[in-house]
């Protein structure tokens, strides 16, 4: 299965996408998790990425789609994947279809995972980041065990002023992309609100169907 998720920051793309890559073993290739690695190890991508993501704008087109393109030629991405956090603007949505195009089949299902405002902004800042391993927790819905043994921080892009700025990227470049998943028959909208299994029972529904009629 070849599948991305549009959801604004904070919408649970990433521990949704833990979840379907267990079930559907469908291995996860998540922009914004490379960049940060990138950037962690100051490779010159890192290096030019982390103005941006500190601030929480986007990385330029040209960047993402080259990072992107060196990922989806990987081996353990020509059954299907899950992309988290890719496309996010019109630009790279249309590259996407090229690379897909020479590669095989193209996506077969956009979910669009549906979160007010108010919940959002609430997760976002509660959100912490374990500087080990990349794992991502929330202190009021998601917490580390008890005695987790790594470091944990609040990402710059978590603070509040960041998050509000993030949002209003999203509107304003990503959500264009609904309307143009939706004119290829791709979109597939979830409630993105409840406990995390409540909201992979939503997703669980929509990509069985999608999986019994490939
Ligand atoms: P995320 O973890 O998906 O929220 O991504 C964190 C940050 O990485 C974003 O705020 C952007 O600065 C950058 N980023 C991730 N994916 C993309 C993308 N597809 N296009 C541009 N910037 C991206």
């Amino acid at each position: 299965m070849r599948l991305t998720m549009l959801a604004p920051p904070g919408a649970g793309k990433g521990t949704q996408g833990e979840k379907i890559r267990e079930v559907y073993d469908t291995p996860e290739l998540s922009t914004g998790y490379l960049l940060r690695m990138h950037k962690n190890n100051r490779t010159p991508l890192g290096l030019k990425a982390e103005k941006y993501i500190d601030k929480g704008e986007l990385v330029p087109d040209e960047l993402m789609i080259n990072m992107i393109k060196d990922q989806l030629k990987k081996p353990e991405y020509q059954k299907g994947f899950l992309l988290d956090g890719f496309p996010r603007t019109i630009n790279q949505a249309e590259e996407l279809d090229l690379v897909l195009e020479e590669h095989g089949p193209n996506l077969d299902v956009v979910l669009v995972l549906d979160v007010p405002k108010d919940v959002l902004v609430k997760r976002l800042t509660a959100r912490r980041t374990c500087r080990k391993t990349g794992k991502v927790f929330n202190m009021e819905f998601n917490p580390p065990p008890p005695n987790y043994p790594h470091e944990l921080y609040q990402r710059e892009d978590d603070k509040m002023e960041t998050v509000l700025y993030r949002m209003k990227i999203f509107d304003n470049r990503t959500k264009p992309l609904i309307d143009y998943y939706t004119k290829k028959g791709l979109v597939r909208f979830v409630k993105g609100t409840g406990s995390l299994d409540e909201v992979f029972g939503r997703i669980r529904e929509v990509l069985d169907k999608i999986r019994e009629s490939s």
